[in-house]
């Protein structure tokens, strides 16, 4: 969720805009960063995967290890992207992948991971992007 939300549409910012500061945010995270164009494009991806209306899909292919060292195999990678791609796919494998949505709200988009249990969750908030939505529908019907 964090890489994904790297762009915030509400603030009108893109950490990854600037090297140093994906840099800082990979080595925040015990991760060695990957070339800053590749990230962006592979962060988009994601968010086109998840249904970010506004990102550009593409096709990603990023080499990730197996590894078996501690009695179970397990996905690794050296780079933060691999890392990120290593989780996204284990949430894959386990029939999660559907709950990582992004808010519709187009001054929103944020990216939440839906843990209701029937994965109807549409909005980031319900207090902030679904309460604006319905006194949006409230105001157009009036
Ligand atoms: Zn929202």
């Amino acid at each position: 969720m964090d890489f994904l939300n790297t762009v915030d549409v509400e603030e009108g910012t893109d950490l990854l805009n600037q090297a140093a500061n994906w840099h800082e945010w990979a080595k925040e995270r015990g991760l060695s960063p990957d070339a800053l164009r590749t990230v962006r494009t592979a962060r988009d991806a994601l968010r086109a995967a998840v249904g970010d209306p506004d990102a550009k899909a593409a096709p990603l292919v990023v080499p990730v290890h197996i590894e078996l060292t501690a009695g179970a195999p397990t996905l690794s990678a050296p780079g933060a992207l691999g890392a990120v791609l290593a989780a996204a796919t284990r949430l894959a494998v386990l029939g999660e992948w559907d709950r990582v949505k992004i808010c519709p709200a187009d001054d929103c988009r944020w990216a939440f991971f839906d843990e209701s249990r029937n994965r109807s969750r549409t909005w980031c908030s319900m207090r902030v992007c679904g309460n604006r939505e319905k006194a949006r529908a409230w105001r157009e019907r009036r």
